[in-house]
């Protein structure tokens, strides 16, 4: 059984679609406050047969995460369960570093307590910060510019401890820019207020939704739009099931960037919604976004050597999929809002 924390958000849900479609027995542990019922029930729906108990707790409660594991005989735990805004981390970091660091703190305690002791969790590039180099590799320093950079490194320093002092073996998977839907559209992003770029230039195409807005020009980059590495969310889950078999293969504590290598700057990213959507898509210039470096781009031998993980899909394919599920997503909002 696979404790998935975070699984009704976006992309620990798709972790639990593919958990489920390999047969595995999935708890789902979330506050809601970001994750959605609806999503739950899509995947209970859809996978009627399985065995998936949905939880809604806290991390930031001890007992409600410790109880999980009172009910169910966890194997190995994938935790997603995080704030993840830059902006807003800034802003309240004492909500980020509260959730994101005293939260896992909990649920690596829980786990110890049930002698648990592998789990794979979802890092970020945002630990490298301002990039020295590119692409960047797992040597580059990790030196976030942000509390949700800080929080995230902070986490992997504690699993390093936790290893060497109780034998907790983890993977920590350092995503870049994380993109698309399920193909049959069944999940997706889903945020509010969303603030990336591919959903938010989707959203501007259907009615009432805001002008896309593209914010920075003139950086040091192609077209002097922000460069970055856009890898599919199902590609990206496709490594967390890597990760599993890899530390239920006896593998030793780990770290691995996840990203495809290809950049590609706001200019074409926006060019690629055009023509998937095939509509012209109004855009307003704005200022640059605090806190963006230019250019994010990984290199990702480490995870094709160790892990035996190649990404395989394409910036068009995440922008198709993410339009699809998009339509979805506002018929859904439409019904509901009726
Ligand atoms: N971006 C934009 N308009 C938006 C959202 C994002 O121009 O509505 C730009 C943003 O400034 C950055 C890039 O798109 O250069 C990727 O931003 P996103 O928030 O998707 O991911 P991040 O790189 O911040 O994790």
């Amino acid at each position: 059984m696979i404790l998935v924390t975070g699984g009704a958000g976006y992309i620990g849900s798709h972790c639990v679609l593919s958990l489920l479609e390999k047969g595995e027995d999935v708890v789902v542990f979330d506050s809601l406050e970001l994750g959605h019922q609806e999503t739950v029930d899509t995947l209970k729906l859809n996978f009627p047969k399985n065995f998936i108990d949905f939880i809604k707790g806290n991390l930031q409660n001890y007992d409600e995460i410790n109880e999980v594991f009172n009910l169910h005989k966890i194997d190995a735990v994938v935790h997603f369960a995080a704030f993840s805004q830059v902006g807003e981390s800034v802003k309240n970091p004492q909500k980020y570093y509260f959730n994101n660091v005293y939260g896992s703190l909990n649920l690596f305690k829980a786990m110890l307590e049930h002698d648990v002791k592998k789990i794979v969790f979802s890092s970020t590039a945002a630990t490298y910060g301002e990039p020295e180099y590119i692409p960047i590799d797992e040597k580059h320093p990790q030196n976030p510019i942000n509390p949700y950079g800080n929080t995230k490194l902070m986490i992997e320093r504690i699993l390093d401890d936790y290893d060497k002092a109780y034998g907790l073996k983890n993977v920590r998977l350092r995503y870049f820019n994380v993109a698309g839907a399920d193909e049959k559209s069944r999940i997706g992003e889903w945020h509010e207020p969303e603030t990336h770029l591919i959903p938010n230039i989707l959203k501007s195409t259907f009615s009432g939704g805001k002008t896309f807005q593209m914010f920075g020009t003139d950086y040091n980059t192609v077209d002097g739009t922000c460069v970055r590495d856009y890898i599919n969310v199902e590609d990206l889950i496709n490594a967390h099931l890597s990760a599993l078999d890899y530390l239920n293969n006896g593998g030793e504590t780990n770290y691995f960037n996840l990203g495809t290598t290809d950049g590609n700057s706001v200019k074409q990213v926006f060019t690629a919604c055009e023509k998937v959507t095939g509509k012209d898509i109004p855009v307003e210039v704005k200022g640059r976004r605090a806190g963006d470096p230019a250019s994010l781009v990984a290199d990702n031998k480490k995870a094709k050597e160790v892990l035996k993980w190649t990404p395989d899909k394409t910036l068009e394919d995440s922008v198709k999929s993410a339009y699809k599920w998009e339509k979805v997503l506002q018929e859904r909002l439409e019904r509901q809002a009726k």
